[in-house]
């Protein structure tokens, strides 16, 4: 599910730099969708093919706009026939953009299992050279939702095999906080 194209990071290597869609899907979001519109929407596939996963990923980050996530998933917990697997795609920054609220908990409590978290860097100064985040010190942020999110949640940290990105550094932090690594590999821009 696309619910955002607002990202509280712009990251060099970001799809959206150069692409407005992935997989044949265009997900450049004219507006965003409102709960009723995504619901009106699931209501035509939901039981329509054997899902086992609900993913909130899209063109942004998703945590832009918590509630509407924790609406639409508890939703789909109500009304779909089979149990699924709810994760969320992000950057990290729920806490950041949702001061005052206990993202990870909210996130547990409305259904969501897994979240896989884009890292990209190994220390703040690369974290702003290659995200370029709207805020101080987000790259702490990052591994503290990190940390937070292993107590309660199944949690994946990724990065991008991008020239910047230090993929051993960063799989060598990730193993240290005793969570799974991904390597994902660039979209190269095409014109
Ligand atoms: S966090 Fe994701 S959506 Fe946001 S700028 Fe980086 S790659 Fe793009």
């Amino acid at each position: 599910m696309n619910i955002t194209n607002r990202c509280s990071n712009r990251c060099k290597f970001c799809i959206k730099n150069f692409r407005k869609g992935v997989g044949g899907f265009y997900l450049e979001l004219l507006q965003e969708p409102t709960s009723i519109q995504i619901i009106n929407e699931l209501k035509d596939v939901l039981n329509t093919k054997n899902w086992t996963e609900a993913v909130f990923c899209g063109f942004g980050e998703p945590t832009e706009r918590l509630d509407l996530l924790l609406e639409i998933t508890r939703w789909i917990k109500r009304y779909c026939g089979k149990p699924l697997l709810f994760r969320v795609n992000t950057n990290g920054q729920g806490y950041l953009l949702n001061p005052g609220r206990n993202v990870i908990k909210e996130l547990k409590e409305a259904g969501i299992n897994k979240v896989s978290v884009s890292l990209n860097a190994s220390n703040e100064k690369n974290y702003a050279d290659i995200c370029q985040p709207q805020f101080e010190n987000a790259y702490n942020a990052v591994v503290d939702f990190i940390k937070k999110a292993k107590n309660e949640l199944l949690v994946e940290v990724t990065a991008v095999s991008f020239s910047d990105i230090d993929i051993k550094e960063i799989a060598k932090i990730t193993k240290r906080l005793g969570i799974k690594f991904r390597r994902r590999e660039y979209i190269p821009a095409v014109y």
